[in-house]
């Protein structure tokens, strides 16, 4: 049985969508199919923002971050080390926590020192981390959310790019939006008061949330029609 522990690092939930998940993508889901449903379950969790639907919102993003999680192992990417270098303990662009970028009208992107005394160890401590870096307070939950959509987009266009010429310099961009996106959902998390860790634990105690078997055995018209 595989399942999401509440106190789980971010290098255990990816493996633990690697094992469950990781044979019907390879199977059924080409790359940018992962980026469509991904980016399906985003636009359902922003409609439950419009709405003000938190239950939806919350569930919508929580299988849209496992999308995520699951293009991340396609591309053989370690989510943690790239969230951890652009983001330790500070924003990646002013280089302050908590984020000084609006107040202080930063127009460059600064040097980032990295102190490895303050790097988390669990994906709880990674989202109170984020919290700490950019305040909830700082902002609305649509604006955080119009902020996820973007870097949605921004990640997809690196992955467009790369796909092109299967330039490394253009992976490391697509590896650099992989952090901003986690950062930006990790955000949205915060500002509606939704512990990521504890309800992936929640959804995740037994294997596939649908079919409950690990791998996962929901079938491709399942996976594609699948809503909530
Ligand atoms: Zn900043
Ligand atoms: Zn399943």
């Amino acid at each position: 049985m595989a399942s999401v522990r509440q106190n789980t690092t971010i290098r255990e939930y990816q493996d633990f969508v690697k094992e469950v998940y990781g044979l019907s993508n390879d199977r059924y889901f080409s790359l940018w199919d992962m980026v469509t449903n991904m980016e399906r379950f985003m636009m359902r969790g922003l409609k439950g923002i419009r709405k003000e639907d938190t239950e939806k919102t919350k569930i919508n993003l929580l299988i849209a971050f496992s999308w995520f999680v699951s293009m991340t192992n396609r591309l053989h990417v370690n989510l943690e080390e790239e969230v951890w270098n652009r983001f330790p303990y500070l924003c990646s662009y002013c280089a302050s926590c908590p984020c000084l970028c609006k107040k202080n009208k930063i127009e460059h992107r600064k040097e980032i020192p990295i102190d490895n005394i303050k790097r988390p160890k669990l994906l709880e401590e990674f989202q109170n981390m984020f919290n700490q870096i950019y305040p909830t307070e700082q902002r609305t939950l649509e604006h955080a959310g119009v902020h996820l959509a973007e870097e949605a987009g921004e990640f997809s266009e690196a992955i467009l790019t790369y796909r092109g010429g299967h330039e490394d310099k253009d992976f490391r961009k697509v590896e650099l939006e992989i952090a901003d996106f986690f950062s930006c959902i990790m955000g949205v998390f915060n500002s509606l008061g939704v512990n990521v860790a504890k309800e992936l634990s929640i959804m995740f105690f037994d294997n596939c949330h649908v079919c409950k078997n690990a791998p996962c055995t929901c079938n491709f018209r399942d996976i594609t029609s699948f809503k909530s």
